[in-house]
């Protein structure tokens, strides 16, 4: 089955400007200048591999705007807007913690988050049925009065807060395969019982002490955060029994109306900044059970955002397979890293991994059903 999958780029989220570091330390007299792990290169690459592959030319072409301040405050305080225009029309700064930036990466935040709300309406009003928003920079570690983890403004919450104000939908739910904890979209979203989030990420890694499976939400919200921290090592049986046995029960139940992915491919085998070892046929496997849940739940209504990924080599070969998925239309590019690490050893699911995915699984059947 084939589907009207949308895509968004745009060559000015490449000019954002992380700077000269060693993986994410600044250079300076100890640390040789080098490139920063949060850059260009990984992002390109996958779209080259669209374009390359033929499947770019098969997809629907969506094009971003810019968020207005608006809607950015929405999620963002005034005063943590206004410090990173300041520092964006002078020569940039960080953003908070470890987010460096330079020049104009105001507005080319704005126009990431912009990216993300612009695919939202594509797939709200049909225009399309699901669609990547391939934006950078990334958001699932933003907070609302400071960014982290290379991220500036929350491209997910900002986009699902303009669903609900410009299409009229209440329930969302937002699930994170990134490696890392969606800190940022927990946060703004922790008190709210009409917005599901799901972080999936490995186990007290980035940010420290953040994304504990007993944080659960607060008050209206309690109940409607679920976190799934997985021990290092994880491949394809866990990261597929989380998604049929915690994120599955949990959408089923809250039948969102609208389904998010914040799609990092930093859980790959080959990335810098994550010790999992998923491959791209796992990527393709947890895109058909989103898939399902779409169409079962919303009307196949699915809108992803990137976020991290830093295997410049090995991230294309993850997003084509979802790209794959989404459209239901393959390529003839083979992954042939897959064809190699899927029989390695380490895949099945092992004891400690079960037993946090037990955990989780009790939390999703805990919601109430909608
Ligand atoms: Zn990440």
């Amino acid at each position: 089955m084939t589907r009207k999958t949308g895509f968004l780029s745009h060559e000015l989220y490449m000019w954002h400007d992380t700077g000269s570091a060693a993986i994410f330390y600044p250079a300076g007299l100890k640390v040789q200048p080098g490139e920063h792990a949060e850059n260009a290169e990984t992002k390109r690459r996958f779209r080259n591999v669209l374009e390359v592959s033929g499947l770019l030319d098969k997809l629907v072409d969506i094009r971003p705007r810019a968020a207005t301040e608006e809607e950015i405050l929405r999620v963002h305080t005034r005063d943590y807007v206004a410090r990173i225009k300041a520092l964006s029309a002078d020569r940039g700064g960080d953003a908070g913690e470890t987010t460096p930036f330079g020049p104009g990466s105001y507005e080319i935040a704005l126009l990431s988050a912009g990216g993300a709300i612009a695919l939202t309406d594509a797939v709200m009003t049909g225009k399309i049925d699901n669609g990547y928003a391939l934006v950078r920079p990334p958001g699932h570690h933003a907070e609302p009065d400071r960014g982290r983890g290379f991220c500036i403004f929350a491209n997910i919450p900002v986009a699902a807060h303009h669903a609900r104000k410009a299409h009229g939908i209440r329930r969302i739910a937002v699930v994170d395969w990134d490696v890392h904890h969606g800190n940022g979209t927990e946060k703004i979203f922790y008190e709210d019982a009409e917005a599901l989030t799901i972080s999936i990420h490995q186990d007290n890694w980035y940010p420290a002490d953040s994304g504990h499976i007993h944080q659960t939400g607060d008050g209206a919200g309690k109940g409607y955060n679920i976190n799934v921290p997985l021990p290092p090592g994880c491949g394809r049986d866990p990261y597929i029994a989380t998604f049929e046995r915690v994120v599955v029960p949990a959408l089923r139940r809250f039948r969102p109306e609208l389904i998010y992915i914040a799609s990092g491919f930093d859980g790959s085998i080959y990335d810098p900044l994550g010790r999992m070892m998923v491959t791209s046929n796992t990527y393709r496997k947890l895109t058909q059970i989103m898939l399902g849940l779409a169409d079962e739940l919303c009307g196949g209504r699915l809108v992803l955002s990137h976020e991290g990924g830093y295997s410049a080599a090995y991230v294309p070969f993850c997003g084509l397979a979802v790209m794959e998925e989404l459209s239901g239309i393959p390529t003839d590019i083979e992954d042939v890293f897959a064809a190699f690490i899927d029989t390695c050893g380490g895949h099945q699911l092992y004891p400690h991994q079960d037993e946090i995915i037990a955990k989780a699984a009790v939390l999703a059947n805990g919601i109430p059903q909608r």
